[in-house]
């Protein structure tokens, strides 16, 4: 299965991807952790998109698509996988049509995961990841194990740099403006698939996992 999740910030893209690659041994391509990493270790993609991910802007497509076309090289014909947060511009939605052309690939779904901005502010400020597993938790939804563990070691809990509420509200409305397009984009190629990404996780999971029953069948 090729997919894309398209959601605004906070919708739970990463969260559900995680769990649902698992379940269905998909890969997970995540541009915003992609960059966090190039950010954190100082190379030179990383530090062109410091700023612009602190403000909480999208990072040039230029530099999106080449980073893509590096990571889908990676990728074997048989593997399956998720993409989470990207494409963002109609920009870069054309560069991935063109990109799956030369790779002989298509995609079967665009999930659309429907959020409403009032949540979004509530569970982007009580995200917390965690430093040693990558696993991103919420203090009142999803709250890190009790004891100082986690499953990849010592937990090491923090709050990303762009999850405050000035910085969520700007990451919104790019979201709108630049992303949102994407959703009428991907309904007329009949791609796009609108899960209710409202409630709890276990909830939004199993809505994601009857869309791809259907998507399947
Ligand atoms: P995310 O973890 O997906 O919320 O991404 C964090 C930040 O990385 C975003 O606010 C952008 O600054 C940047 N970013 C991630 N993916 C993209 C993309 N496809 N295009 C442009 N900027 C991106």
């Amino acid at each position: 299965m090729r997919l894309i999740f398209l959601g605004p910030p906070g919708a739970g893209k990463g969260t559900q991807s995680s769990r649902i690659c698992d379940e269905y041994n998909l890969k997970v391509l995540s541009t915003g952790d992609i960059l966090r990493k190039n950010r954190d270790t100082g190379t030179i993609l990383g530090e062109k998109a410091r700023d612009y991910m602190q403000r909480g802007e999208l990072v040039p497509d230029d530099l999106i698509i080449d980073m893509i076309k590096l990571e889908l090289k990676n990728f074997s014909d048989e593997d399956g996988f998720i993409l989470d947060g990207f494409p963002r511009t109609v920009a870069q939605a054309e560069a991935l049509d063109k990109l799956l052309i030369e790779m002989n690939s298509t995609l079967d779904s665009v999930l659309v995961l429907d959020v409403p901005n009032e949540s979004i502010i509530q569970r982007i400020s009580g995200r917390r990841m965690c430093r040693t597993c990558g696993r991103s938790f919420h203090n009142v939804n999803n709250p890190p194990p009790p004891g100082p563990e986690c499953e990849r070691g010592i937990c090491d809990l923090f709050q990303r740099i762009d999850d405050t509420e000035a910085t969520v509200k700007n990451r919104l409305a790019v979201y709108q403006k630049q992303t949102h397009p994407l959703v009428a984009y991907y309904e007329k190629t009949g791609l796009a698939y609108h899960v209710d990404g409202f409630g709890s996780m276990d909830d939004v999971y199993d809505r994601i996992k009857s869309a791809l029953n259907k998507i399947n069948s």
